[in-house]
């Protein structure tokens, strides 16, 4: 069997597995780190589109089919049966890269409220650290990743003062985000002005780190093409470049502890010619966990660790979505840059959050998006009759007028949503997750609001033809997995401390949405990463 060595264990080659690698390659280069990744490398970029644009599907995983993968670290879709619980609806990629191939690059901040929701509001926990000190990890955070968007729009909304610039300009507003602007201007709901703001990206509007600017292809969700939006790759390069090994195709199965202490990663490194074991051992103890909400809890339940406060695999949050669509007045011609460049963040704070959930909107650059694709709307209007002149009338008028505009909700921690080992085994013959999940009555009691907020905002712009889903308690995911092994203050409420450090292991780091005690509105990734950096400097501060 073969043993792998090396200074830093990194189990999980996607973001923040990357960023933590990235630091210390670059900032220690006296230690050797390790990274491990279940999923294999994609290494033409090219090809992974190529693929994508011959696909029937053109869904999340169409860019990243590959048969021997989907066996030994499969894309969990509802096909691979791999989320148990149909109600929870997000996934993730395992691929070298992570969930960032796929991602939409949106980053906004958490606001500072987001981290003290208990001693604010009375319901949730507080976080062990505030927005204070996380703010110059922000900053950082927006440097490594590359981030576009405008200090003066964004500085102290909701509280959440910036101390630096962006590091790019934004990201331009489509022309809809320009005409919606146009016809809401001044708009208020329930005494709360709506205003539009452009998104903070990570995604270039000026050539940055040698990556190119968006050239406006608005296929981020599956792949970018061209690398603009960031990805996880970026932070591999840089480690391999600084002399980090990296392992594809390799599961890690268990953790082995002695006490406080790990013995070694047990792994499981697949091929075409079948699977092999092996392990890994770090010289000095340092081994990082940075392998997605879910599969970081199922591996320290896969390995018995030891935990006091009982939170391994429970919590787990998603940012619950929704989308309204229908038909502008006008021509607003979407599709001209990235599926989305702006958002409405009024409701994300306010006394409102004691009883139910905060909220933001974003404005769609994408027609109907998901709701209905631009041929499925043609479809329909084929089968309403119309053909020939007709039909062709119909998609010149109707098809720029296509309009969405989707929302994601808070969601507060509980207990009873969990991710335990179910009964059933994988390819690999380690128990499949079995998650428990439900979105609780203080989002729920969101929806009403919101969908009337997005309707009132759909008649100040005249937009016609609002269509919602009739059941007005459906969602969706957003693939923002968070939860299942929180950070407190004390081993008796969490998982890891708030330098993302085991309680239970001082060598062992859990990094990534898994360590958020709650979730506000923000997406995740940003703070996710602004907590990596953060953990890498405690992690050189032992080594
Ligand atoms: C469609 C979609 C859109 C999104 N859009 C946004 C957005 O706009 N903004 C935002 O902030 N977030 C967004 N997200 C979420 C974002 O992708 C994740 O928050 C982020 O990628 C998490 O980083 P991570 O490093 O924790 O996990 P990942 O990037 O998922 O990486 C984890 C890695 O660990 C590997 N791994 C898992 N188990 C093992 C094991 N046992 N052994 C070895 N390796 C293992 C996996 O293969 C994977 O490569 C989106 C997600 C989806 C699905
Ligand atoms: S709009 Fe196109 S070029 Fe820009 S980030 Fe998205 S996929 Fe890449």
């Amino acid at each position: 069997m073969t043993i792998y060595e090396a200074d830093v264990v990194i189990i999980g080659g996607g973001l923040c597995g990357a960023l933590i690698a990235a630091t210390l390659a670059e900032t220690r280069p006296n230690l050797e780190i390790l990274v491990i990744e279940a999923g294999a490398s994609i290494d033409d970029r090219l090809a992974a589109v190529g693929a994508w644009a011959s696909s029937a599907s053109k869904g999340l995983s169409a860019p990243y089919a590959d048969p021997l993968n989907d066996v030994y670290a499969p894309f969990p879709d509802s096909s691979a049966n791999y989320l148990g619980d149909k109600r929870f609806k997000s996934t993730y990629l395992r691929r070298l890269g992570g969930s960032t191939w796929h991602w939409q690059g949106s980053t906004p901040r958490l606001l500072p409220s987001d981290f003290r929701m208990r001693s604010t509001y009375g319901v949730g926990i507080d976080w062990p650290l505030s927005y204070d000190v996380l703010e110059k990890w922000y900053a950082r955070a927006e440097r490594a990743l590359g981030v576009s968007g405008d200090r003066a729009e964004w500085d102290g909304v909701h509280g959440a003062y910036r101390t630096t610039d962006f590091p790019m300009p934004p990201i331009w507003s489509s022309y809809s985000d320009r005409q919606l602007a146009q016809r809401i201007e001044g708009l208020e709901i329930d005494g709360r002005k709506a205003t539009i703001r452009r998104t903070p990206q990570a995604r270039n509007s000026q050539p940055y780190q040698d990556r190119p600017p968006c050239a406006g292809n608005s296929i981020c969700i599956p792949i970018c093409p061209i690398g603009a939006k960031y990805d996880a790759t970026v932070h591999l390069r840089k480690a391999t470049e600084h002399g980090a090994t990296i392992l594809d195709r390799t599961v890690a199965k268990r953790i082995r502890f002695a006490n406080a202490d790990i013995e070694a990663v047990e792994l499981l490194r697949w091929s075409a010619r079948g699977v092999e074991p092996a392990e890994a051992r770090s010289r000095r103890g340092i081994y990082v966990l940075a392998a997605h909400a879910i599969e970081s809890a199922r591996l320290l339940l896969l390995s018995e660790a030891k935990d006091r406060s009982g939170q391994i695999g429970r919590n787990l949050m998603d940012h619950p979505t929704g989308q309204v669509v229908g038909l502008a007045p006008e021509a607003w011609y979407p599709f001209r840059g990235p599926p989305v460049t702006s958002g409405i963040d009024d409701w994300r704070d306010g006394a409102f959050r004691a009883h139910s959930a905060a909220w933001k909107l974003s404005l769609g650059n994408d027609g109907h998006g998901r709701f209905r694709t631009p041929e499925q709307a043609v479809s329909e209007w084929m089968r309403s009759g119309l053909i020939g002149a007709s039909l062709r009338k119909k998609i010149n008028e109707d098809g720029p007028r296509l309009f969405r505009m989707s929302w994601g909700s808070e969601q507060l921690p509980n207990p009873a949503n969990t991710v335990e080992l179910g009964v059933e085994n994988d390819a690999l013959g380690l128990p499949q997750v079995k998650l428990t999940y439900d979105i609780g009555d203080y989002t729920r009691a969101a929806f009403s609001t919101i969908r009337s907020s997005v309707l009132t905002i759909f008649a100040a712009a005249d937009i016609r033809q609002a269509e919602l889903d009739p059941d007005p308690l459906k969602y969706g995911g957003s693939g923002h997995i968070l939860g299942t092994c929180r950070m407190a203050a004390t081993a008796e409420q969490g998982v890891v401390d708030k330098d993302c450090r085991s309680f239970a292991y001082p060598g062992l780091f859990v990094v990534g949405g898994a360590v958020f005690p709650t979730v506000g509105t923000a997406n995740p990734s940003l703070t996710a990463a602004a907590l990596a950096l953060r953990a890498a400097e405690a992690i050189a501060g032992l080594s």
